[in-house]
């Protein structure tokens, strides 16, 4: 069958689609870009603000019209709107969807299909992917050039799954061998208490990956030509802390930095971090494993310690600000990103102005601003006023976005004429794509087929959003066109 997965919210959705779809991949199920042709459609949801829960009934108002004409479509529900408990009210509300699936629990829909009897023989597929997984260990990859509009595909045709569990991923046939980033899930769920976020209730209390597990997702993914990891959790750096005696962030990068080396995995990545768990060690991990990226992303989400009470932050304005100079001294040339609430419970003007000081002050390299959204359940809602209206909240969001895109635009101009290393990740409007190990967004032109190299390229222009450059000794570098892309790619 075909299927089709929209994902909705953070990178780790991004890595439970993936997940969904190397276990459909594996049963021989194959995925379609033109989502009207698929058999199966899966919506992978977000409820932390509600603008991401409207989308999720949105597209399923449309799917649910469409299976009232071909009732033979499947439609899955994934993710953070299912939650962690049995979605009973839910199912009542949804009568028309086939399958509920917790957050990176595809085991649902598996077993739909299989009671669908649209599996094929159990041995055939194991033998299927016994032979690719062969396959992936003895071929090399090598990247082709994806063509426009087509999905791309790789040097070598893979017919069947892998189907083998523990930790090994199938991409997609259209991502084997183009696929140059990819997200690998190391902590599951959230045990943090802040007041305003859902995630806990959703995605169900923090729970580390064993480490087999994590090598066996990287090998596999270097081994089908991904060339970069980020190490995701909700908290990333409590990494091990639910395992007696297990390994922490700082041992796992050890252990990941050893496998990159193996099989070729040029870059390692990981998101997002918590203030109060950025240990001095972990710093010096990310500075002295070259195949770590100098980029940390650790939310501030207020300047007012007061604000940051109410949310529950765990930290002061001051400790924050103590803890972005350590990490600028520690890591040298690092990026740091971070996240920001803007017009939360009883944040008064006073309060909100702290945090666009804190903002100018600090100069980060990135700030994902967010409205205040009130979640169900959340202590937040339940105890305290949405009280600032959403007038002033798009007011403060503009205010900080502005600000934002005046410090980036500053911190990126310093690299006007420099060379940078960029890892090539795709094609875009007749240019290549990359990033920085800083994370930047970097385009330049070449006629030579260069997915998933590292060059070096030369800056001659740049901006908030993104920079552009040409390859040493090239002299096609064009200044006049800049390509538009959105503030959150
Ligand atoms: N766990 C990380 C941390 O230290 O906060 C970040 C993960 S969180 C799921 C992603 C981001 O969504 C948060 O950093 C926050 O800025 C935003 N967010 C969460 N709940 C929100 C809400 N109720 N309203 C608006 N934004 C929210």
């Amino acid at each position: 069958m075909h299927y089709h997965i929209w994902t909705l919210g953070c990178q780790m959705n991004t890595a439970d689609s993936q997940l969904l779809a190397s276990e459909l991949e594996k049963r021989g199920h194959r995925a379609v870009e033109d989502w009207q042709q698929a058999d199966i459609w899966v919506i992978n949801t977000c409820v932390v603000r509600q603008s991401a829960e409207d989308k999720a009934y949105g597209r399923l108002n449309q799917l649910n019209a469409l299976k009232k004409k071909d009732p033979t479509k499947i439609i899955g529900l994934m993710g953070c709107l299912v939650g962690v408990r049995d979605p009973l009210r839910l199912r009542r509300k949804l009568p028309y969807v086939d399958v509920f699936m917790p957050p990176s629990e595809p085991e649902a829909m598996l077993a739909f299909l299989d009671d669908r009897g649209a599996e094929a023989d159990a041995l055939a597929v194991e033998a299927a992917a016994r032979a690719m997984r062969d396959a992936i260990q003895d071929e090399e990859f090598h990247f082709i050039e994806p063509q426009p509009g087509t999905p791309a595909v790789v040097s070598r045709d893979y017919a069947g799954g892998m189907g083998h569990a523990g930790g090994d991923l199938i991409l997609p046939l259209h991502e084997r061998g183009t696929l140059v980033s990819a997200h690998v899930p190391v902590v599951y769920g959230c045990s943090h208490a802040c007041t305003y976020c859902i995630i806990p209730f959703r995605r169900g209390i923090e729970r580390s990956r064993p480490v087999g597990e994590i090598v066996a997702h990287v090998r596999s993914l270097a081994r089908q030509g991904v060339k970069e990891i980020t190490l995701l959790g909700q908290i990333v750096d409590r990494y091990g802390k639910d395992i007696p005696d297990g390994p922490d962030l700082a041992d796992l990068l050890h252990i990941v930095h050893e496998i990159a080396e193996e099989e070729g995995i040029a870059r390692i990545r990981f998101l997002t971090s918590h203030p109060n768990w950025m240990t001095d060690r972990l710093l010096d991990t990310v500075a002295a494993l070259p195949r770590v990226m100098p980029h940390i992303e650790v939310p501030n989400q207020a300047g007012d310690d007061d604000v940051l009470e109410n949310m529950k932050r765990g930290y002061t304005i001051e400790a924050y600000r103590r803890l972005i100079h350590r990490i600028r001294e520690r890591i040298p040339g690092v990026a740091i990103h971070t996240d920001i609430i803007v017009g939360f419970s009883g944040e008064t003007a006073e309060q909100f102005q702290r945090t666009y000081d804190v903002l100018a002050e600090l100069k980060l390299d990135k700030a994902h601003i967010a409205k205040y959204s009130p979640r169900p359940h959340t202590v937040s809602q339940r105890r305290m006023d949405d009280d600032v209206t959403p007038e002033e909240k798009e007011r403060r969001r503009k205010a900080l976005d502005d600000l934002q895109q005046q410090i980036v635009a500053e911190i990126n101009a310093r690299y006007l004429g420099e060379t940078v290393e960029v890892l090539v990740e795709e094609r875009h409007k007749g240019k290549w794509r990359g990033r920085t190990p800083q994370n930047k967004l970097v385009f330049f032109e070449s006629d030579r087929n260069l997915l998933g190299e590292l060059v070096n390229v030369e800056i001659t222009w740049t901006g908030p959003w993104s920079m552009q450059g040409r390859l040493p000794g090239s002299v096609e570098a064009d200044p006049v066109t800049i390509i538009p892309i959105s503030a959150q790619p």
